[in-house]
């Protein structure tokens, strides 16, 4: 044969086209099965790693090393460390700040829950992964550091001591947490010996009562009738009052403390003491909707966005309240309910001049390797009086603990302002409150301490002063 001629068969040009329609097939579904595999890797990482459903993440979990949980100082609080195949988590302040760093074993808790994605990932996931194929590197994940000190909140948890309640304490300019406790003996280092007796307890020390107890504010909410008033009455700083212990105001019996008379009182003595007659008056005087401007001013009843998850607080009183709904509610005995960090950010407003700021607790996630990759900056959520009437209220505050019922929470050569609270309690001795400030004139702690069930007194009170001592010895104020 001279030429080289192939001549196919009809047949042999069908079996290569078909060859060459199934490379094609077969290569559009290898590039749909990539497609995918980064789209899992990458884009649905997040919700495969938050999914408290997935209970695969326990095996995915021992691939990486776990981030840390840092507070404010770079005191470790939450680490893992290799055991066996994987890793085990390491909590070595044991009890500091439990209830915010929470846990990850029994279902997850504050930050080990909600920063769950942050600690467990991989920054560059996909790659990072091939990698640690190719070098046997370890995978980390990020580091959560907090806004709060592990000794201010050792500090506050050994003032509340055997006392059930709580404790926070922000920084008012920033709405930065700066310690919090609350009692209950979580320790997230035991939690595994301790979990059958912490889930049967009746007293919830699961519960964080700083940001999820619901509590009667008492006579704590006396700052926001007062703010109501200031804002709403003219002549309010002259305005005197004649209480005689107890009194009938719009239908309801209102009581002093002990039935203590107080004689002739104006605004700053009625604060000072605590007089329930001169407030509920003041309350009768005002349209519901100056109180309830105030209350909403300060945030109470309305969600303040805390990262870790919060209680909202409860407020209600509308046009048509009845007289004694209107002066109950304004001596915090109506159906008004507050947390502790609630009640902490409105004293925060008094001494940030009225501006509300947003609780946080967590000041940035960093990146193993060094370099930060989210960072947290304070909000504004709102002004909740005047420059002026915050003036007024910081003024009223300071003369309550200076010659009050909030004495105990004095700290030498600091001028604390503050309010404190009894709320009556259906089911037991009645809980007892202190908020405010220190020092009056710099605020750089705003704080909120809740006991409940306290024994008579002022026990909130000589509780915040023992921190507020512990705080002022400490910062050198
Ligand atoms: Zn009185």
């Amino acid at each position: 044969m001279t030429g080289k001629i192939r001549i196919e068969s009809p047949s042999q040009a069908k079996l290569n086209r078909n060859i060459r329609r199934m490379f094609w097939l077969v290569a559009a579904l290898l590039t749909l099965l990539a497609l995918n595999v980064l789209k899992i890797s990458v884009f649905d990482a997040y919700s495969f790693i938050t999914n408290p459903y997935n209970s695969r993440m326990a095996l995915a979990d021992n691939s990486v090393r776990r981030g840390r949980i840092i507070d404010a100082g770079g005191t470790v609080l939450a680490e893992s460390a290799p055991a066996g195949d994987g890793y085990e988590r390491r909590y070595p302040r044991g009890s500091t700040l439990a209830h915010a760093v929470g846990y990850s074993s029994f279902g997850r808790a504050g930050i080990e829950s909600v920063y769950n994605f942050e600690l467990q990932s991989v920054n560059m996931e996909f790659w990072s992964r091939l990698a640690q194929i190719a070098t046997g590197a370890e995978l980390l994940g990020n580091d959560v550091v907090l806004t709060a000190d592990a000794d201010f909140s050792d500090a506050a948890a050994k003032a509340l001591g055997a006392n059930k309640g709580a404790v926070v304490a922000l920084d008012p300019s920033t709405g930065a947490v700066l310690a919090m406790a609350s009692s209950g003996g979580l320790n997230p280092a035991t939690i595994a010996e301790d979990w059958p007796e912490l889930s049967a307890s009746a007293d919830s020390p699961l519960l964080n009562r700083a940001t999820r107890g619901l509590y009667a504010p008492g006579s704590t909410f006396k700052l926001v009738t007062a703010a109501a008033a200031i804002e709403n009455i003219e002549g309010w700083d002259t305005l005197s009052f004649v209480c005689e212990g107890e009194a009938l105001l719009g239908g309801s019996r209102i009581i002093c403390y002990d039935k203590t008379a107080h004689g002739a009182v104006t605004m700053a003595d009625a604060f000072a003491v605590s007089c329930n007659t001169y407030f509920a008056s003041v309350g009768h005087q005002m349209a519901p909707e100056s109180v309830r401007r105030a209350a909403a001013g300060f945030m109470i009843g309305r969600p303040l966005g805390f990262a870790l998850g919060e209680s909202v607080s409860r407020f209600t009183l509308p046009d048509a309240a009845s007289d004694s709904e209107r002066t109950e509610t304004a001596i915090g005995q109506g159906k008004t309910l507050a947390t502790p960090l609630g009640m902490a950010v409105a004293a925060a407003a008094v001494a940030n001049g009225g501006v509300v700021m947003k609780p946080y607790i967590t000041d940035r996630i960093d990146l193993p390797g060094g370099g930060v990759k989210v960072k947290f900056y304070p909000e504004t959520l709102g002004q909740a009086v005047s420059p002026g009437t915050a003036e007024s209220l910081k003024a009223l505050m300071v003369g309550c603990v200076e010659n009050g019922t909030g004495a105990a929470a004095a700290v030498p050569g600091v001028s604390v302002a503050g309010k404190t609270g009894t709320a009556q309690n259906a089911s037991g001795r009645d809980h007892s409150w202190f908020i405010g400030f220190a020092p009056a004139d710099e605020p750089k702690t705003a704080i909120a301490v809740v006991i409940e069930n306290a024994e008579p007194g002022a026990r909130a009170a000589a509780v915040a002063g023992e921190i507020l001592r512990w705080r002022a010895e400490r910062s050198g104020d």
